[in-house]
């Protein structure tokens, strides 16, 4: 037996090389947009969740920039302590106004945003279920809050309504918790079927708009909005740093929620606020989609012109169903998906595989972005073709 206490990292390490799992950055040195430097190469960017291309955007780098020059670098403590400051609540109601809720309140990243509300809301004697393609943030954020936790088959009502027949009446309060577009997928969950569902079960609903707010629905509020749903009772989180091009996270619903996160979520409670460039360049952000709906078109148009010319030109492509700007080639196991990777690479194409544990099965993600313009698109096409 190794007398080192930390030998076992070395032999766990090569262990995730053996699986064809070792992962490490990559390091891009240019703005953000639809043509990055990366590792010294010009690349098309397929693999950023910069959907609507705002975070290269020179309103956003102006508000940050104006912001940062009037109030520092950062914001010196927690909220209720000393790090608090009016951008932050013109924020929070540019969000709310966004979402169609009473309040929002905004964390420092979407991860801590789901980690704080759900170990806020439920606890031991209470019972989570959970789509089983979660985001990592929900499924984390529900092992912290102690409660009992039943993981439900991908978008599967049906067997969600079983377990809610088996199990709700054991429990005090029950929660389900989905993302409503899939960060690993990019399909979409059945929210007003849930709705209904937890209606029926005396139920709360988290739902997290992380891939879905700037892209669904008439105004960008998301899934929500999309499906009519802003006026059902629920718990809706999001991050400030995909389609919103900056960084932190939010939760959005009813005044009394919020109320009661600003006291019970340690996540919010005990970490340093926001900094003031991020937070002028999210409220920014909102503007943005607010007063631009072309955008979230641009990226709509641009989704359908990708999809029309795989189908045409690469009939038999395995794509996974996507309704948003995330869509997934289906490979065989790790080591294809990496191999095809780096040949996207050497064609000039950034789109990442993804791997386990993040997904169960290896996959090349593709992010449409509105910034794309066609020829790079049939870029994209072009070398899928010679890649099969
Ligand atoms: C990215 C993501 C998060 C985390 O948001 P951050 O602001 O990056 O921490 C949470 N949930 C889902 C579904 C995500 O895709």
């Amino acid at each position: 037996m190794s007398i080192d206490p930390y030998a076992w990292i070395e032999s766990s390490l090569s262990t995730i090389h053996r699986a064809d799992w070792y992962r490490f950055e990559q390091t891009i040195s240019s703005i953000p947009g639809a043509v990055i430097q990366l590792e010294g190469r010009t690349v098309i960017n397929f693999a950023s969740n910069d959907y609507l291309g705002l975070a290269g955007d020179r309103r956003l780098i102006a508000a940050a920039v104006f912001a940062t020059e009037e109030f520092g670098t950062g914001s010196t403590g927690s909220r209720l302590l000393s790090g608090h400051r009016q951008l932050h609540r013109e924020l929070e109601k540019a969000i709310a106004s966004l979402k169609q809720t009473e309040a929002a309140l905004v964390f420092s990243s979407g991860y801590l945003a789901n980690l704080g509300a759900i170990a806020s809301i439920v606890g031991k004697r209470d019972l989570i279920l959970s789509d089983r393609y979660n985001h990592s943030s929900l499924k984390n954020g529900a092992i912290l809050s102690g409660a009992t936790i039943i993981d439900y088959a991908h978008c599967n009502l049906t067997e969600l309504e079983n377990h809610l027949n088996q199990h709700r009446e054991k429990y005090r309060r029950c929660l389900i918790i989905t993302d409503s577009i899939f960060s690993m997928d990019g399909d979409l969950c059945p929210l007003p079927e849930l709705l209904d569902l937890a209606e029926k079960f005396h139920c709360m609903v988290l739902v997290d708009e992380a891939h879905a707010t700037g892209i669904l629905g008439k105004n960008g509020a998301g899934s929500v909005e999309y499906f009519n749903c802003s006026d059902r009772p629920l718990i809706q989180i999001g991050t400030l740093s995909k389609a919103l091009g900056s960084l932190g996270g939010y939760v959005a619903g009813s005044a009394t929620l919020i109320d009661f996160l600003r006291n019970r979520a340690p996540t919010w409670i005990y970490t340093t606020g926001l900094s003031p460039a991020d937070t002028a360049a999210a409220l920014e952000a909102i503007k943005i989609v607010q007063q631009e709906p072309e955008l979230r078109t641009q990226l709509w148009r641009n989704i359908e012109t990708l999809k029309d010319l795989i189908s045409q030109q690469l009939p038999n492509l395995k794509l996974l169903p996507s309704e948003s700007a995330i869509l997934c080639l289906q490979l065989k196991d790790a080591a294809t998906a990496l191999a095809a990777g780096s040949k996207l690479k050497e064609a000039g194409i950034f789109a990442p595989a993804i791997r386990p544990p993040t997904v169960p099965t290896s996959r090349i993600r593709i992010s449409v972005m509105a910034t794309h313009e066609a020829y790079q698109l049939e870029k994209l096409v072009a070398a899928f073709k010679s890649l099969l």
